[in-house]
């Protein structure tokens, strides 16, 4: 934890940035049709830390909010449409980050369990070469 260093990202226009300020807790893939649509992807990989640690530093006001189900909160950049960050309510210590955004290909910081998620729902003709672990639920 002493040697970790912030991290920084922002969406791919450059009008909203973050910081984190914690090394990530969780990191993993998810294979979900809803994450693939929202993010227009073959699967979504996010991270988890903690809430106060998720800054955004400039853009905040050009974010939208997205209720992808009653309890998920997605913010966006409403003009290029890269997601920045996700609030849970079932999880209101924590905040989701995708570690897709971050300067430099920065690794998200000490998550314990990197894993593939909802494989059960992985587009076919996707090959997964790595050997992270594969779950089929969260
Ligand atoms: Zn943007
Ligand atoms: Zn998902």
């Amino acid at each position: 934890m002493s040697d970790f260093e912030i991290l920084t990202g922002g969406c791919q226009c450059g009008t909203v940035r973050f910081e984190v300020r914690a090394p990530a807790t969780d990191l993993y893939h998810c294979h979900c049709s809803m994450c693939r649509k929202v993010h227009g992807v073959a699967y979504a990989t996010y991270a988890v830390a903690p809430k106060p640690a998720v800054v955004i530093t400039q853009g905040e006001a050009n974010l939208s909010r997205f209720d992808s189900s009653q309890e998920v909160h997605r913010y966006f950049c409403r003009t290029c449409g890269c997601q920045i960050t996700i609030e849970v309510d079932s999880a209101p210590e924590s905040r989701w980050f995708m570690p897709g955004t971050l300067d430099g290909g920065r690794h998200p910081g000490a998550a314990a369990r990197e894993r593939h998620i909802y494989v059960g729902s992985k587009l076919p003709w996707l090959h997964l070469d790595e050997t992270l672990p594969r779950e089929d639920v969260v």
